[in-house]
């Protein structure tokens, strides 16, 4: 055999991975073999994955356009329901054009593979999503990685018009808010472009959702990539880039996984923008998660464990030891709690963690009970 597919060293490390046996997600709950359990796992933070709107306008485009585009985009694939979420989405958040893509691993892959090549530099916070530091590792560009949100660090690297620096608007496991005045004042100086992968903040922070960047108060224009995922506040799956046209016009030629992938399915376009439309004036919505969150800290302040400076849903309980954290896990599904046990490679070693995320679908009572469960 040619390949070597022994996983024995991942299982004695406590690494190896396995698929959960989950029988559905139902919002702040999931059924896992027959038994119900309170679901802190997930990123669906509005509750939008259930939300009727969304269901109607998804059942709705499944009747009026079937259910698959048939084609990629630039051959039939690219309809008017997807027209339509592009321009909306562009006016929400404020950009000249967008382009949608079936996953945020996929844009992120498009995006770097397509528009940098070997005389440029890529900068990235080292806390950055897999999918970015695999497509900055795939490309023939220059990888940097700076210091977790350390402006001095990144600064003493940059070098003028040379490349692109890229950041997270919420880091997905730690979920602290990357500093978007420092990002934005650096690529301004060295005349660099700047992105941001919004995929945590997006329809959960800002007015009207807009994102880390209006929450943060910096300019759209600021920033000259934005992506953002529909599969985490927006309750669907599949993803964005936006920019100005003639990015767009660029990627549409030349980002080989948007040419030669089948467009997104009708009925998922449908849905995510009947999420774009529902997310602008889900200011209650956005309420009830700063209160489930803000119950979530003060209760846990007075327990002995550590929280991460992360103001979001997105509330990181670390372990350390890999076992240690799986069993931990297990023993909070012993009491009907579902969570994240979070391991390298996904965190730095020695940082394998819970990842507990909130949403507004919980109760004040969930919460309760997650806390009790920890104590
Ligand atoms: C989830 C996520 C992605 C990938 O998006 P998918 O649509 O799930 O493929 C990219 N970046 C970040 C920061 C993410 O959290």
């Amino acid at each position: 055999m040619p390949f070597n597919l022994c996983l024995a060293e991942r299982e004695e490390a406590g690494l190896r991975r396995r698929l959960p046996a989950i029988d559905k997600v139902t919002g702040r709950q999931l059924v896992s073999q027959g038994k119900t359990f309170l679901n802190f796992a997930g990123n669906d933070y509005l509750g939008l994955s259930q939300a009727p709107e969304l269901i109607k306008a998804a059942d709705a485009a499944a009747r009026e356009f079937g259910v698959g585009a048939v084609a990629s985009p630039l051959v039939v694939g690219h309809q008017a329901i997807h027209r339509q979420l592009e321009s909306e989405l562009a006016e929400w958040l404020g950009l000249d054009a967008v382009m949608l893509f079936s996953s945020g691993f996929s844009a992120n892959q498009a995006l770097i593979k397509t528009l940098l090549s070997k005389e440029h530099t890529l900068w990235q916070d080292r806390l950055n999503h897999a999918s970015l530091q695999e497509a900055g590792l795939l490309s023939p560009a220059k990888m940097q990685r700076f210091g977790h949100n350390d402006m001095a660090a990144l600064a003493a690297r940059l070098k003028d018009k040379s490349g692109l620096i890229v950041s997270e608007g919420v880091f997905s496991m730690d979920g602290d808010q990357g500093n978007w005045q420092g990002l934005s004042g650096l690529a301004e100086q060295t005349r660099n472009w700047l992105m941001i992968d919004d995929a945590h903040g997006l329809g959960v922070l800002g007015k009207q959702g807009r994102g880390t960047l209006s929450e943060q108060g910096v300019a759209a224009t600021k920033v000259h990539i934005h992506m953002g995922t529909f599969g985490k506040a927006l309750g669907v799956s599949g993803a964005f880039i936006g920019g100005s046209q003639a990015l767009i016009d660029y990627l549409h030629n030349h980002a080989r996984s948007y040419v030669y992938s089948t467009h997104l399915p009708p009925p998922q376009a449908a849905a995510i923008l009947a999420a774009v439309r529902l997310v602008q004036g889900a200011d209650d919505k956005r309420e009830q998660l700063q209160a489930r969150i803000k119950q979530f800290r003060d209760g846990a302040a007075h327990l002995p464990l550590t929280l991460m400076p992360s103001d979001t849903a997105i509330q990181p309980l670390i372990v350390g030891d890999e076992q240690a954290t799986l069993g931990l896990a297990q023993r909070l599904r012993e009491r009907g709690l579902w969570v994240g046990a979070i391991r390298p490679p996904t965190v730095p070693k020695g940082s394998s963690r819970l990842r507990l995320t909130l949403s507004a679908a919980h109760t004040q009572a969930d919460i309760n009970a997650l806390l009790a469960a920890l104590q």
